[in-house]
C-alpha cells in the first residue's frame, strides 16, 4: 500500500483524515506516497498546540535554544546523503544537486545557532538624568510559513530554524508536490530534542494556507513561491494585520560585456541557465551581451547542447526532470510561443527524451535569440532549462533594459572592469547582484534580499533581517530615584 505523508502536529506524526493527492517521481511518474489535505480540525489542532507550546517555549533560556540548533545541524550533517536522495526522489534534482539544497539549508541552521548574538538589543545610559533606556528583542508567538517545490530542504530550513532560535512556535506548509522532505527534517528536529509543539508541518494547498493566513492566533507569515500566490498571500495576511514576508518569481538577467573572460562566461551561464532544469529562483534565464560580446553566443549555445537531462543518480546527467508534467507542458507551450512571436530558436528542447524512462517530464536545453521585451518569453518567468539571448550597444542599455523588469530578485555582470562593474552594482535596480560570479545568493550571515516583483515585505529571509522579521522590540526607559541612598547616608553623616 502506498504510504501517507503524516502531519505533525503537537509532536506526534499522525495519519491524516482529508482527502490525499498522489506524489510523483518526476522521472518516470511512479506514486512515492500520498499527500493528504489537513482538515480544519488538524490546522486547528496544529495552530492549537503551536499556541499552547509558545507559552513554555519562549522561556527555554536563549543559549540551550543556540544548542538545539547545533545538534539539529549535526543531524542533519550525519543525514545528508539520505535526505539527499529523498529529495532527489521527490524531486528528480540530480545527487549532486539535491545535497546542495540540504547544505544551503544547514547553512542556515548553523546561523540559527548563533541566536544569542543576534538577539542582543540596544542600550543608552542617561537619556535624561539619571535615566536609562534599553531594548529586548522578543519572540512574536505562532509563525507560519510556506514553501513551493523547488527547494523542498533549504527553504522550510530558511524559515523555521531561524524563527524557533528567536523563541517562535511555527507551523510549516510544505509543497504538496514533495512534501516528505519536510516530514524528514521534522523528524531529526524532534530527535534533535525539539520539544512538543515546536515545530508542526501540516500539509495541504490554497485552503489550508488560507486558514493560515487568516487565522488570528498566527502572528507573521513567511512565503516563499509563485507571483500569484505571493500576491495572494501578501494581501491576505496583511489584510488580517499580520506580519508578512513574500518571496516570488522572477526573470534574472546577466549582462556579458565585451572585455569579459569568454571561458568563464560560458562555462558559467551554462549551470546558471539550466540546472536544476531552470527550476531556481535565481536561475540565470536572460543573457544580455553588449556590443561586440554576442559573438561568444555560438559557444554558449554549443556547450548547452552538451548538457543532458537524467535520473538522478546518473552521474553524467546535468539536471533532472521538469518538477511535473503540468509544468512541462507549461515550458513547452511558452517555447512555441517564442517560436511563434519571432524569437529565433538556436537549440530547441522540446523533443526531449531520456533512455529507459521515457514517461520523465524531460526538457531539454533551449536557447533563443533575437528576444524583445514584448515577446511572452521574456516577460514571463519560465522556470524551465530556457535561455534568452538579447544584444545591446553599451552598459546603460542594459541597466535600463534590466531596470525596467519588474522583477528584481538577482543579476550579474561579466566584466574585466572595475568601473563597469562599480556603474552596475550601483544603478542595477536589484536586490542581489554578482560580480563575475553568476548566481549570487547571500550566505546565511547576510539575508536574501530580492526586490521589486520578485519580493513583497520589508525584513528579508535569514541574517539580522531574519530575526527582526521573527521578533519584536521592546524598548524600557527605567529610572531609579537615589533618594532612599541620600538619605540614608545623610542620616550617616548627621549621626557623627
Ligand atoms: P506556488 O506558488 O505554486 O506554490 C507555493 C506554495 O503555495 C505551495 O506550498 C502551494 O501549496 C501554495 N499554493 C499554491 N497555490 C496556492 C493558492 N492559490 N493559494 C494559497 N496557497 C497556494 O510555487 P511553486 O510552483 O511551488 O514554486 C515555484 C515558484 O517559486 C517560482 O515562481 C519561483 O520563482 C518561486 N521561488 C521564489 C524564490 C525566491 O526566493 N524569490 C525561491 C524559490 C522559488
Amino acid at each position: 500500500m502506498t504510504r501517507s505523508v503524516p502531519h505533525l502536529i503537537g509532536g506526534e506524526f499522525i495519519t491524516g483524515g482529508g482527502e490525499t493527492l498522489p506524489v510523483t517521481n518526476p522521472a518516470n511518474q511512479d506514486v512515492l506516497w500520498n499527500v493528504p489535505m489537513a482538515t480544519d480540525a488538524e490546522m486547528q489542532a496544529a495552530i492549537d498546540a503551536a499556541g499552547k507550546a509558545f507559552l513554555s517555549w519562549r522561556e527555554v533560556a536563549v543559549p540551550e535554544r543556540a544548542r538545539l540548533m547545533m545538534r539539529y545541524q549535526h543531524l542533519l550533517k550525519e543525514h545528508h546523503d539520505e535526505i539527499g536522495e529523498l529529495i532527489a526522489q521527490e524531486t528528480g534534482k540530480t545527487f549532486a544537486d539535491a545535497k546542495g539544497d540540504l547544505w544551503r539549508g544547514i547553512e542556515v541552521v548553523e546561523q540559527a545557532a548563533n541566536i544569542p548574538a543576534l538577539m542582543m538589543g540596544e542600550t543608552v545610559e542617561n537619556v535624561a538624568r539619571g535615566v536609562d533606556t534599553h531594548s529586548w528583542i522578543q519572540p512574536l508567538g505562532v509563525c507560519a510559513g510556506i514553501t513551493p517545490f523547488n527547494f523542498p530542504a533549504m527553504i522550510p530550513l530558511w524559515m523555521f530554524p531561524m524563527a524557533i532560535a528567536c523563541g517562535n512556535t511555527f507551523i510549516l506548509k510544505p509543497s504538496e508536490q514533495d512534501p516528505m522532505t519536510a516530514v524528514r527534517l521534522a523528524e531529526l528536529f524532534l530527535e534533535a530534542g525539539a520539544p512538543e509543539g515546536v515545530l508542526q508541518v501540516v500539509h495541504g494547498g490554497r485552503h489550508q494556507v488560507d486558514t493560515l493566513l487568516t487565522h488570528p492566533a498566527i502572528r507573521a507569515v513567511s512565503f516563499v513561491g509563485s507571483v500569484p500566490v505571493g500576491q495572494h498571500v501578501y494581501r491576505t495576511a496583511t489584510e488580517h494585520l499580520k506580519r508578512a514576508q513574500c518571496f516570488a518569481g522572477a526573470k534574472n538577467h546577466t549582462v556579458i560585456m565585451p572585455d569579459a573572460n569568454p571561458q568563464q562566461v560560458v562555462s558559467q551561464l551554462v549551470g546558471a541557465s539550466v540546472g536544476a532544469a531552470g527550476q531556481r529562483c535565481m536561475a540565470i534565464s536572460v543573457a544580455v551581451f553588449v556590443g561586440d560580446s554576442k559573438k561568444l553566443i555560438p559557444a554558449l549555445r554549443d556547450e548547452l547542447a552538451k548538457v543532458r537531462p537524467g535520473a538522478w543518480d546518473d552521474e553524467q546527467a546535468g539536471y533532472g526532470p521538469l518538477i511535473s508534467p503540468q509544468a512541462k507542458k507549461r515550458v513547452l507551450d511558452m517555447i512555441r510561443q517564442g517560436k511563434e512571436e519571432g524569437a529565433e530558436c538556436l537549440l530547441d528542447g522540446s523533443d526531449c527524451t531520456v533512455d529507459g524512462l521515457p514517461d520523465g517530464n524531460w526538457v531539454g536545453p533551449t536557447v533563443f535569440s533575437n528576444v524583445t521585451r514584448e515577446m511572452s518569453i521574456y516577460r514571463e518567468e519560465i522556470f524551465g532549462p530556457v535561455l534568452c539571448c538579447m544584444c545591446v550597444d553599451t552598459l546603460d542599455e542594459a541597466i535600463a533594459l534590466v531596470n525596467q523588469n519588474p522583477y528584481g530578485n538577482g543579476t550579474s555582470i561579466f566584466t574585466a572592469s572595475g568601473a563597469a562593474a562599480r556603474k552596475y552594482q550601483h544603478e542595477v535596480e536589484v536586490g542581489q547582484v554578482g560580480i563575475n560570479i553568476p548566481i549570487p545568493v547571500p550566505l546565511p550571515f547576510f539575508s536574501f534580499t530580492g526586490w521589486k516583483g520578485s519580493f513583497y515585505g520589508d525584513l528579508h529571509a535569514y541574517g539580522k533581517q531574519g530575526v527582526r522579521f521573527y521578533t519584536e522590540t521592546k524598548t524600557v526607559t527605567s529610572r531609579w530615584p537615589e533618594d532612599d541612598m541620600v538619605h540614608e547616608a545623610n542620616m550617616t553623616i548627621s549621626l557623627k
